[in-house]
């Protein structure tokens, strides 16, 4: 936007647009997992259970039941690497994808 076509404050931008999606899936439904090159894995005999995958996993796919994580939702996970990353015992393994 030009500097001078600039609002003084919120309350003076246009409105935007709302893009509605009909007849596909949403939220938790929509599968976005199709592009992994690699997955990780557990060894939940190293796991202590820190919950640390779970806070950095930025598409909610650890799977936590009864306060313990148990593995992936592998229809959310992208394989990015980061649960591996930061797990503090090393119990997550990321391993080529074979399809
Ligand atoms: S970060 Fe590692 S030790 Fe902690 S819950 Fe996840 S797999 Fe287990
Ligand atoms: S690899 Fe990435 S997306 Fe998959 S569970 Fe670990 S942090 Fe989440």
């Amino acid at each position: 936007m030009a500097k001078d076509l600039m609002p003084k404050s919120w309350k003076e931008f246009p409105d935007g647009i709302h893009v509605e999606v009909k007849d596909q899936p949403q939220g938790f439904d929509y599968i976005t997992a199709g592009w992994r090159t690699f997955r990780p894995e557990v060894n939940l005999d190293k796991c202590v259970h820190c919950m640390i995958c779970w806070l950095v996993c930025p598409d909610n796919a650890v799977v936590v039941e009864d306060g313990k994580m148990t593995g992936f939702f592998y229809d959310h996970c992208k394989g990015c690497g980061v649960c591996a990353n930061e797990c503090p015992v090393k119990a997550i393994e990321m391993v080529p994808e074979v399809k």
